[in-house]
């Protein structure tokens, strides 16, 4: 998830990961919009059987526990991430896939260093921090005064700020207000509410586009050291983001909201404050990442393709256990337990691991443009990216032509649920280019879990992964993808 300034800064292709809730048009307007007529078998016996057997296996939970504390964090372009395709090929191979092949990128890589951060006025302590990714390091220590530079327009900024950011360390906003995590009162939530409604309810006007645009110039141009933002979540985590596509032109440091919110607080109050920062890191130029593409053929109508997703790089903050590790183990236990009853389906059944989706959705885009003229043969793509929470249902994209097709392809898995299905919209992962494409394309919503706490931060660990759910999820992805692969036609455009 992308900060609301950063998506300002014309950064929304950036992927979000942990997209926001549906946005749910109203329930009665859908419920009238003529149904298309698709049917899907019901197959009830054979998919008890992958119920069952679904339901009792842990190989997803054994594959994202090797694949998150043995091989680690898979920043798109770095070795680890080269590890990972190469392993989960073999798992994907080992699973009873036909065939698995690799997707190459290539994109300019990043390598993290190490970083030092000291508050050295009007206290001196060490504080913990990250640099954002793609952005350069600091040749040394330098210290410098924060600065909030709350400018919105660049009459504001040349006035208050001109002459004066010479190795400043820049926060450009205030810190967001938090909510209680651990049993909230409903009179805290109402007031941490109205005060972020109060943050963003004024949209920016032309104006305060045009000098966001080149704040990052302005910023170079004055010398400043670099700039500070928040992880945006409490208890000190830190929320990663950055991007080869629109990489930082300045040394961009995440501090904690609580170390953030001090920031604040001292400058608000006439302190002048101190911090010096040592950050290292290598732009290490062109780097080429692997998406891994795998395919149980179709056995009456091989051509058409049911595809299952989920991105197989993550931040480097910890090992991508949540985001997504869990999606890319769960379409490929998918595959997995489909396989193992030696009955094919009528269409191919494809697992696609993409890379590269946190800089931006890379490798699925590059595989829309490389499977161009087959995308109208894919039936629909179903993408996993919200944790290892258990399915809940379906939001409909826009599609609510095709509530009684999903009402068909849920039924069987009556005992898993309850599902909704809705109307709505989840954007923020990569179904995104298959829409754009006219494919039927969705991001599967799950319960939410850890997963606000744990998506791009020092915590996505294996600890967050909930055995029983990540069955269920396994399980629910199996019987989908058999019905779209069994039923009596392509889904039209
Ligand atoms: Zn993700």
């Amino acid at each position: 998830m992308t900060s609301p300034i950063t998506g300002l800064l014309a950064l929304a292709v950036l992927a979000a990961c942990a997209a926001p809730p549906a946005r749910l048009a109203p329930a009665l307007a859908a419920d009238t919009v003529p149904q298309l007529r698709i049917a899907v078998p019901r197959d009830s016996a054979r998919l008890a059987r992958v119920i069952a057997s679904g339901m009792r296996s842990d190989a997803a939970l054994d594959d994202l526990r090797y694949l998150t504390d043995v091989i680690g964090p898979r920043l798109t372009g770095s070795d680890a991430m080269t590890r990972a395709a190469e392993w989960m090929a073999d798992r994907l191979r080992a699973a009873g896939a036909d065939s698995v092949w690799m997707e190459p990128i290539t994109l300019d890589g990043w390598e993290r260093g190490p970083i030092a951060l000291r508050l050295v006025a009007p206290q001196t302590r060490w504080i913990a921090g990250a640099s954002a990714g793609w952005a350069p390091g600091t040749n040394g220590a330098v210290a410098g005064d924060v600065v909030f530079v709350d400018a919105r327009t660049l009459a504001d900024f040349e006035r208050r700020f001109a002459g004066r950011l010479r190795s400043a360390w820049v926060m450009t906003r205030a810190p967001m207000p938090m909510f209680d995590a651990f049993a909230p009162s409903p009179a805290d939530s109402a007031r941490v509410r109205a005060a972020r409604e109060a943050l963003f309810a004024r949209p920016a006007g032309a104006e305060e586009l045009a000098f966001l645009a080149v704040r990052d110039s302005l910023l170079v141009a004055e010398g400043a050291a670099g700039t500070l933002s928040s992880g945006d979540k409490e208890r000190g985590l830190l929320t990663m983001f950055g991007t080869p596509l629109a990489p930082s032109r300045l040394p961009s440091v995440i501090v904690s909201h609580e170390t953030f919110s001090q920031l604040h607080r001292l400058l608000s109050s006439g302190e002048r404050v101190r911090l010096e920062a040592d950050v290292r890191n290598r732009l290490t130029g062109p780097r080429t990442a692997m998406s891994v593409i795998a395919d149980w053929r179709g056995a009456s109508r091989p051509g058409e393709i049911v595809l299952l997703g989920a991105h197989l790089d993550s931040w480097d903050l910890a090992t991508g256990a949540t985001d997504d590790g869990a999606g890319a183990v769960a379409v490929t236990n998918a595959l997995r337990l489909l396989a193992a009853t030696g009955e094919r389906a009528d269409r191919t059944i494809r697992v696609a691991l993409f890379t590269g989706e946190e800089q931006g959705l890379l490798g699925s885009r590059a595989y829309t443009a490389r499977h161009a003229a087959e995308l109208s043969r894919h039936q629909a793509v179903l993408v996993v990216d919200n944790g290892s929470g258990r399915v809940a249902g379906i939001t409909l994209q826009g599609r609510d032509d095709l509530r009684a097709m999903w009402q068909q392809l849920f039924a069987p898995l009556d005992s898993l649920g309850p599902f909704t299905v809705r109307a709505g919209v989840r954007t923020g992962s990569d179904h995104l280019p298959f829409l754009r494409e006219q494919v039927p394309a969705y991001l599967l919503v799950q319960e939410w879990r850890s997963y606000d706490w744990t998506w791009h931060t020092q915590v996505d660990t294996f600890d967050h992964a909930i055995s029983g759910d990540l069955r269920q999820l396994s399980t629910v992805l199996a019987s989908l993808a058999w019905g779209l692969a069994r039923a009596d036609r392509l889904i039209p455009r």
